[in-house]
């Protein structure tokens, strides 16, 4: 969507000094496509279709000493400081890296891993955006309702059994597997599950509907400031840890939720002024056969092109080794987005094959002795083809988000029990009062 001048003078003009500015507020949000600002939290611009995106007043990033991701408080959308042992790791790559030739690698590992001082014990980095989105929610006094694949599920339920949240969760047929707990479920959490022919975007839809009955709330995806300034703390361990911004930055993508937020947080670091000054390139990676947003950025197209690009998403969904990056209706296009995103940062992306995807989860086992879940397979797949092209060179510094790993340890040091349905839906349109 293009946005004409004077409707971005007028939204600026008369949201700006219509409204007098709270001086005690952490952040305003302001609109990536018109650069109105609003003072509430909310999730969509009036104007137009672009994200809204976090200006923290404080510019400069001073570490909270509290384990996880509380430590980043600065540039968490949150009044109080949240205490969880949760957060993202980095360390610098030995096996890995010398298999590759690389003297900086550093990976950003999202997941359980003791020894490392990893405790996400739903193994994905979606835990990140889960502390942030229910502490923010917590006393609204609604409920709380989101789409999941899978991974985000399970990091929602966590949190909800936690904190007594309500959450309701739309998992399409492909998800079941992936419903556990490192805990007993509690009756917070009410899980819903669709029919087998049902995609992750069905699950969407469905969760749309349910977000608009009394009592609910709409979790936002890639809208919800709190789930992508979640996930930019993965930037900013990676930065702290290194001292500077990365050159690069790889991560496998469904959505581009994660992308977005290391971009966001980049830009934070620079304002910052300790960091460096350049935005690390971003590599995303899909996995093949459906890469929308591969054949959209290939053609450097801002729309995604449905239909000649992608015939029967849904069959090619089921082929995919990684299926949860199968969103069909990702944030790429709008203002702020992905194709925002990899504009800004001389990015590239990637095609990875099932096979690639699934060598790379062994090699990484292998070499850096944990077990990663296939997405993150995808990007280790996608650094591979980038050394041997020359995308990378041996000196860079580069940060490998390993999105989830970890599970084989959660069993063994925990247990996992199954998340029960407490409603089933055979499509997106059911009556809504079949599964509340
Ligand atoms: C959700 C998820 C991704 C993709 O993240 P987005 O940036 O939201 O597309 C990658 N890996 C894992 C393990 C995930 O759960």
């Amino acid at each position: 969507m293009t946005i004409s001048k004077s409707i971005c003078c007028e939204s600026i003009s008369t949201h700006r000094p219509a409204i007098s500015i709270p001086q005690d507020r952490k952040y305003d949000l302001i609109c990536s496509g018109c650069n109105s600002a609003y003072f509430e939290d909310r999730l969509k611009c009036d104007s137009d279709n672009g994200l809204l995106r976090t200006d923290y007043r404080n510019k400069k990033l001073e570490l909270k000493n509290v384990l996880g991701i509380g430590k980043f408080h600065d540039w968490l959308p949150l009044d109080e400081i949240m205490t969880t042992d949760s957060g993202p790791v980095t360390y610098r790559s030995s096996e890995l890296a010398q298999y590759l030739g690389l003297s900086n690698l550093f990976i950003g590992f999202n997941g359980y891993w003791p020894e490392r001082g990893a405790y996400i014990k739903t193994c994905s980095f979606k835990e990140l955006e889960a502390f942030p989105t229910l502490s923010r929610f917590k006393n609204s006094g609604k409920s709380l309702v989101l789409a999941s694949a899978g991974n985000t599920a399970r990091a929602f339920a966590h949190v909800s059994a936690m904190t007594g949240v309500d959450v309701y969760i739309v998992v399409p047929g492909s998800g079941i597997s992936r419903m556990w707990l490192p805990e007993e479920p509690t009756d917070s959490i009410h899980f819903i599950q669709m029919g087998n022919n049902c995609d992750y975007t069905d699950s969407i839809h469905l969760a749309e509907r349910l977000s608009a009955a009394p009592g609910m709330q709409a979790e936002g995806g890639a809208r919800n400031v709190a789930r992508r300034d979640g996930m930019g703390t993965v930037m900013l361990d990676a930065a702290v840890f290194m001292k500077r911004i990365p050159d690069h930055y790889f991560q496998a993508i469904g959505s581009g939720t994660g992308g977005i937020a290391a971009w966001e947080a980049s830009l934070r670091l620079i304002e910052d002024g300790r960091f460096g000054s350049s935005l690390p390139e971003l590599h995303l990676s899909q996995n093949l056969p459906f890469v929308p947003m591969f054949n959209a950025w290939k053609d450097k197209r801002r729309d995604i092109v449905k239909d000649i690009d992608m015939p029967e998403p849904k069959r090619l969904i089921h082929e995919m080794y990684a299926d949860i990056l199968s969103n069909r209706e990702p944030p790429y296009s709008v203002p702020g987005g992905v194709y925002d995103a990899l504009c800004a940062s001389d990015g590239t992306m990637y095609a990875i094959s099932n096979s690639d995807a699934k060598n790379a989860v062994n090699l990484f086992e292998e070499l850096e002795g944990i077990d990663i879940f296939p997405p993150a397979g995808v990007a280790v797949a996608s650094l591979i083809e980038a050394v041997d092209s020359g995308k990378v060179k041996k000196d860079d510094h580069i940060v490998l988000n390993i999105t989830g790993g970890g599970v084989k340890r959660v069993e063994q040091d925990y247990g996992i029990c199954k998340i029960k349905p407490t409603a089933h839906a055979q499509n997106a349109n059911v009556p809504l009062d079949e599964i509340i």
